[in-house]
């Protein structure tokens, strides 16, 4: 289906308050799920996320995460414009920015800056709102229990999610007795309820032209900080330097390595629902990892 711009462009025209005359689009590569491009009037470029009509809700969901994170003002975050529907696509706009190389200082200034977002909190575990990670959807019901939010809004929806797509036997039956045996990973152990990046990979931080870091596509809630942590850790780590600094900014409580592969099996279920493979058998070997204590 052809991309309506004009409407894209009088919708950004709206949000400035101005008219956005494009002058230029160009697709840019590296999303997962939508497809990204660069509308430009010459003067000032935006980035623009496109799906289908359909994933409207998905873009509101990281228009608000972005609003939450930028609110924080600890670090920085792409400026979301509008989101909308345009012909037969919903579509996010966002402000543009040019990643630049890291300087010396740069990954240090990360963890700087996540230990700052972790030190916003709120009263209670979730988020006003549902969001996504990745395509599916993650609930965000308020609850003042942070075993019982992990139970039963991330890891029992994804292990109904697997029940759904047809997984049965040994990996379910792994998962049933996990959620009944998680007490035991939080003893002497109270989180708070910190804003939370989400999804945080590797994909989703970058430098800008001064060296600073910005971090995008959040799945934003409120959660145990040690999540936003397990995830940078789970393909490939982060650089040292990284950890170093977050752990001067915010110590971590000592139960965390224990706590790591449980915060990151959430992910590793959600990519055997989206992606299948391989990913369903390294979540059983985490959850054997997990039951032997
Ligand atoms: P998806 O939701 O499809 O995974 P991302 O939000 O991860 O898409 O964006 C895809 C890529 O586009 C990122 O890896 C990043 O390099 C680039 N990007 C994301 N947001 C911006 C932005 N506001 N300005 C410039 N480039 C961006």
């Amino acid at each position: 289906m052809a991309t309506d711009w004009q409407e894209i462009a009088r919708q950004i025209g709206l949000a400035i308050g101005q008219p956005f005359v494009m002058r230029g689009q160009r697709a840019v590569g590296g999303g997962d799920i939508n497809q990204a491009f660069v509308l430009d009037d010459g003067t000032q470029p935006y980035f623009i996320k496109l799906n289908s009509a359909a994933r409207l809700g998905m873009f509101e969901a990281e228009l608000a995460g972005l609003q939450e994170i930028g609110r924080a003002g600890v670090i920085r975050v792409p400026r979301p414009l509008c989101c909308g529907t345009a012909g037969g696509h919903s579509f996010l706009v966002l402000e543009y920015i040019a990643f630049g190389g890291p300087d010396h200082n740069s990954v240090i200034e990360l963890g700087r800056q996540l230990a700052a977002l972790h030190r916003v909190t709120a009263p209670r575990f979730g988020w006003y709102r549902d969001n996504t990670i990745g395509a599916t959807v993650q609930r965000n019901d308020y609850c003042t229990d942070w075993i019982v939010f992990w139970t039963e809004q991330r890891l029992r929806v994804q292990l109904d999610l697997l029940k759904r797509h047809g997984r049965s036997g040994r990996l379910m039956a792994l998962g049933e007795r996990l959620l009944e045996s998680l007490h035991a990973l939080f003893a002497g152990y109270t989180p708070a309820p910190s804003l939370l990046h989400g999804d945080l990979w590797g994909g989703n931080y970058a430098f800008d032209e001064r060296g600073q870091p910005v971090i995008f596509d959040p799945a934003v809630y409120y959660g145990d900080r040690e999540t936003d942590l397990a995830m940078t850790e789970l393909f490939g780590g982060f650089p040292a330097d990284f950890y170093a600094a977050y752990r001067d900014s915010f110590p971590l409580d000592e139960g965390y390595v224990r706590r790591r592969p449980l915060y990151n099996l959430y992910h590793i279920l959600n990519h055997a629902n989206l992606f299948g493979g391989g990913y369903a058998g390294q979540a059983e070997r985490m959850m054997e990892v997990l039951l032997r204590g």
